[in-house]
C-alpha cells in the first residue's frame, strides 16, 4: 500500500512569506496531477502543512526564518491548482498540521500510515532540501520504501535541491521518479 505525502505546498512557501519562487510555481501542475491521481484512485493522500503561531519565541525556527504559515492566514492555503484537487478528493485526503520540518515530527502520521498498512511513501512538495529531506530521512529510519517525485519537488536553493536528490538516491535508497504515477502497473 502506498500514500502520497504533499509537503508544504502553500502560498507562503511558493510565493509568500518564505517563498521558493519560480521552481515551486513550475511544479504546480504536477503536484495537482499527482494528488488527483493518488486520491482519485483511493490511495491515502496527506497534506502535511506547516503551522506556526505568531511570536512563538520558543520555536527553533523563530531565529532562523521570517514568520510563515501562521495560523489562520492566507499564507497557509494550498497553492494554486492543489486547492481544487484537495477539494475534489477530501474523502481520501488527510489534512495534517505539522510544526517541524519532518512530517513525522510531533504528528500522528505514522499511526495513520500503519493502520492502513502503508509501506511505500511518495513525497512531493517543498523545499526539496529542507522539509522533504527531513521527512525522507525519518521515513528511511522507520523502514518505509521511498519514492521522491523529482518533477514535483522544488527549492529556492538550486544546489541544495540537486544535493538532496542525490542524497535521496545514494543514501536513503529512494527512487527519484520523473513522470510516473506510482501505479502498480508501472
Ligand atoms: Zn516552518
Amino acid at each position: 500500500m502506498k500514500a502520497l505525502i504533499v509537503i508544504d505546498y502553500t502560498v507562503d512557501f511558493v510565493v509568500g512569506k518564505l517563498p521558493c519562487g519560480q521552481p515551486a510555481i513550475d511544479i504546480e501542475d504536477r503536484i495537482a496531477e499527482l494528488t488527483e491521481l493518488f486520491a482519485g484512485r483511493g490511495d491515502l493522500t496527506v497534506m502535511a502543512v506547516d503551522l506556526h503561531q505568531e511570536d512563538d519565541v520558543l520555536h527553533p525556527e523563530y531565529k532562523l526564518f521570517p514568520p510563515h504559515n501562521l495560523w489562520g492566514t492566507e499564507g497557509r492555503r494550498l497553492y494554486g491548482k492543489l486547492e481544487a484537487a484537495y477539494d475534489n478528493h477530501r474523502d481520501n485526503i488527510y489534512w495534517m498540521d505539522k510544526t517541524r520540518y519532518s512530517a513525522f515530527a510531533g504528528t500522528d502520521l505514522e499511526l495513520q500510515l500503519r493502520m492502513r498498512g502503508i509501506d511505500e511513501l511518495h513525497l512531493v512538495g517543498v523545499c526539496t532540501d529542507i522539509c522533504v529531506l527531513h521527512t525522507a530521512v525519518d521515513a528511511y529510519n522507520k523502514g518505509y520504501k521511498i519514492v521522491v517525485h523529482g518533477d514535483a519537488v522544488a527549492s529556492f536553493n538550486p544546489a541544495g535541491h540537486e544535493w538532496a536528490l542525490q542524497h535521496f538516491r545514494g543514501t536513503l535508497g529512494a527512487e527519484v521518479a520523473i513522470g510516473q504515477g506510482g501505479g502498480d502497473d508501472e
